[in-house]
């Protein structure tokens, strides 16, 4: 077996042991493979491995691989997105996990509409206010998500997502993803229309065993398929 895919199967391991321990953790779990920096040929022996969804966090690189990857995959973006780049990638994605102001949900919603698609799109919010990250204040998240269901129609709401800081013992960071996961039944309890609360992508290397015992069904995993970057 190649180290991609011990790597692979080792977390596969890992999350079906955390799904064992936790009320909470949901059934299915997706694995995401992070692929920035990683070259095609080694993104393609991850999906021989069982990956069947990439994220990138660059417009730039997404684009430049997309067709040298296997067709069965489906492309997330999962970093920061500006107004501009919307136009490349559109029509490539199948989740946008940092939808984070109106400006840039106007956008995806034009292009989204011209090819007559509902784009999937997580709302991401910066639960531990860092300065450094992007995303939603937590105050703001409902009020933003009310809004953006109500005025764009090719913008499809599907859950929320967050990036915990990077800390050196992951249960530090529980709290971060217990605040997303109520955050999440909250607004399904408002039954908003058009929103749908199916994803909680939240959980990297250093801390997704904590995220999947908190609710996370997206986990997006780098340095622990590819090694360090
Ligand atoms: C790079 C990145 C990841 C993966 O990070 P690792 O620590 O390598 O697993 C996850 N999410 C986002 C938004 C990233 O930019």
């Amino acid at each position: 077996m190649s180290d991609i895919g011990a790597a692979i199967e080792k977390i596969k391991s890992k999350i079906k042991e955390a799904q064992g321990r936790s009320p909470v953790a949901p059934t299915d779990v997706l694995l995401l493979a992070v692929t920035k920096t990683v070259d095609a040929d080694r993104i393609n022996e991850a999906v021989k491995w069982g990956i069947k969804a990439v994220g990138e966090n660059r417009v730039q690189e997404l684009v430049e691989k997309y067709d040298q990857v296997s067709p069965n995959v489906d492309w997330h973006l999962i970093g920061h997105l500006q107004t501009n780049k919307v136009k490349y990638i559109f029509d490539k994605v199948t989740l946008i996990h940092s939808l984070d102001r109106i400006s840039l949900a106007k956008e995806i919603n034009k292009r989204a509409a011209q090819i007559g698609k509902r784009m999937p799109v997580l709302v991401q919010v910066n639960v531990a206010d860092e300065d450094t990250k992007f995303g939603l204040a937590p105050a703001d998240t409902i009020d933003f998500v009310r809004k953006v269901s109500a005025t764009f129609p090719n913008i499809h709401i599907k859950g929320l997502m967050t990036i915990a800081p990077l800390v050196d013992d992951p249960e530090k960071v529980r709290p971060v993803f217990r605040e997303l996961r109520e955050m999440r039944e909250e607004i399904l309890r408002l039954k908003i229309e058009g929103v749908d609360m199916d994803f909680l992508s939240m959980g990297m290397t250093n801390d997704y065993v904590v995220a999947v015992e908190e609710g996370a069904n997206i986990v997006r995993i780098g340095s622990a398929i590819f090694g360090q970057r």
